[in-house]
């Protein structure tokens, strides 16, 4: 009450002030205490209540917008934009972007047609709904995918024999279809085989296959060792008609006619090339074996030089002998069939090969050496040659070849050797016979004079007489004879020229 009385100011002022702003009410409340007035206990108490409850006011609502703020943050750290996938009806879960899906899809597209080998589309129409997704928990792209890959009904994820690229047949037994290949190869298999693999190459993977050629074991088995068609070339021959050789290759007419455009209606020249289709295994195996024989080892030749022998001459002094080496050798078969190529894998010497030795002579040979060749031992013609003759209705034999010339012409030794006989004897009128060693003698008749004695050594070429006609003859020759072991032979056979 006194307070209402004695400061008007102040009981006019603190009324108003509970609906005028708190700033003023503030500056009221501290003129008061400075001028150092009594205060009732009511005043003391209602005025610091009324500024804490204004300042309460205050912070809630800077808190409420501080929270707002923080749950608007929280928000956007803990919720995402995405849209949810939706395919026939069934949520797949949330993408980012669209295009996540559409992704998926293009990948899935591109698995399916390589895998069945034609351009496969995938009948998806999705719808996209937008929302948020709480940590951005997105759906792998692995999801997608596999929904996908499941639309697509003619594939599988089969174990898959492939053969040179190529899958062959499919199975769910992995094992079994490894057991298959291996038997395949364990027919070839021997103690001594090296090693055994197929040509092909040849693989099982687990990967997506067309189900059409998932197989049984059985019907693997028969198609791995059964055949496959490979094109090839075929030459024509005598006799060839299109008809013949698709019957022979059990081709279809398209089949010929697709690899052969333009021979529908010509006719087949032969040696022409015509390409085909050929049945050839699928698989064939390569094994390789060791194998074992003895190969022969040449001997080597060695000569020595041997100064008592001529020049020219040789004689075999230790007779050569061959060694033997038992060699190991790698063996490669195809399907069982040995192939060409080999490779030394070890060897063993069992006999050294023994060299054969030759004396070589060094001497120089002297002129008068036969030299074991005849020569034309006279300038003329043959008048009459070696052998059987008929004169006047009677048959002779004539030892010799007759070479005609004039009186006195050269008559030269045909090889070095020994006079054995110069000199007068019977039908021959004047005769040289040179001995030439090992059996041979050569016999010059009818001379009109000789040069050399019995005794004599000359050589080859040597004039020993002159051409005449002594003895029994009818006109100047030379009667020339060649005896082996004393018979006669035909001199023409024996001579290193022939007559001029
Ligand atoms: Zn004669």
């Amino acid at each position: 009450m006194n307070e209402l009385v004695n400061g008007d100011g102040r009981g006019l002022l603190t009324a108003p002030s509970r609906t005028k702003g708190g700033l003023f009410v503030q500056t009221e409340a501290l003129t008061e205490r400075s001028s150092g007035t009594e205060s009732g206990s009511k005043g003391v108490v209602d005025r610091p209540a009324q500024v804490l409850s204004r300042f309460h006011a205050n912070r809630l609502l800077i808190l409420a917008a501080l929270s707002l703020c923080a749950v608007l943050y929280l928000f956007s750290q803990l919720y995402f934009p995405a849209y949810a996938v939706v395919v026939n009806g069934k949520n797949l879960g949330m993408v980012r972007n669209r295009a996540d899906f559409q992704q998926a899809v293009k990948r899935v597209e591109t698995k399916a047609s390589q895998v069945l080998g034609c351009e496969y589309t995938l009948q998806v129409h999705p719808n996209y709904k937008f929302g948020y997704t709480f940590g951005a928990q997105y759906v792998p792209s692995s999801v997608f995918d596999g929904y996908l890959t499941q639309q697509v009904g003619e594939m599988a994820p089969l174990y898959a024999v492939i053969v040179n690229g190529a899958v062959v047949a499919a199975s769910q037994e992995k094992d079994a279809v490894n057991q298959v290949l291996a038997q395949m190869l364990s027919t070839y298999w021997d103690e001594n085989t090296l090693s055994a693999s197929f040509v092909q190459r040849v693989s099982v993977r687990y990967q997506y296959v067309p189900t059409e050629k998932e197989r049984d074991i059985t019907a693997i088995k028969t198609i791995l060792s059964g055949n496959t068609r490979e094109e090839t070339v075929y030459s024509v021959t005598s006799g060839d008609t299109v008809d013949s050789i698709i019957k022979v290759y059990h081709m279809t007419k398209s089949e010929f006619l697709s690899r052969n455009p333009g021979l529908a209606n010509g006719a087949l020249k032969e040696g022409q090339s015509v390409r085909i289709l050929k049945n050839v295994p699928l698989l064939s195996v390569r094994t390789t074996k060791t194998v074992s024989h003895i190969r022969p080892i040449s001997y080597a030749v060695q000569t020595i030089q041997n100064p008592s022998m001529y020049r020219g001459d040789q004689k075999v002094v230790t007779a050569g002998k061959n060694g033997s080496m038992q060699v190991m050798e790698e063996q490669a078969y195809i399907n069982g069939t040995a192939t060409s190529r080999t490779a030394v894998f070890s060897s063993k010497m069992l006999a050294d090969p023994v060299a054969q030795i030759v004396a070589v002579g060094t001497a120089a040979r002297p002129l008068t050496e036969p030299t074991g060749v005849f020569q034309w031992p006279a300038a003329g013609r043959i008048t009459s040659p070696f052998g059987y003759r008929h004169i006047f209705g009677s048959v002779s034999f004539h030892s010799g070849v007759d070479i005609a010339n004039s009186p006195g012409t050269a008559i030269k030794a045909s090889d070095g050797g020994t006079v054995s006989f110069a000199g007068r004897k019977g039908s021959y009128g004047n005769l040289v016979i040179i001995r030439h060693g090992n059996g041979r003698e050569t016999y010059y008749g009818h001379c009109s004079s000789i040069l050399v004695k019995q005794g004599d050594r000359v050589y080859q070429g040597q004039m020993i007489a002159k051409m005449g006609s002594t003895g029994r003859s009818t006109g100047s020759h030379l009667h020339f004879e060649v005896r082996m072991n004393q018979v006669a032979v035909d001199p023409l056979a024996h001579l290193n020229q022939a007559a001029s």
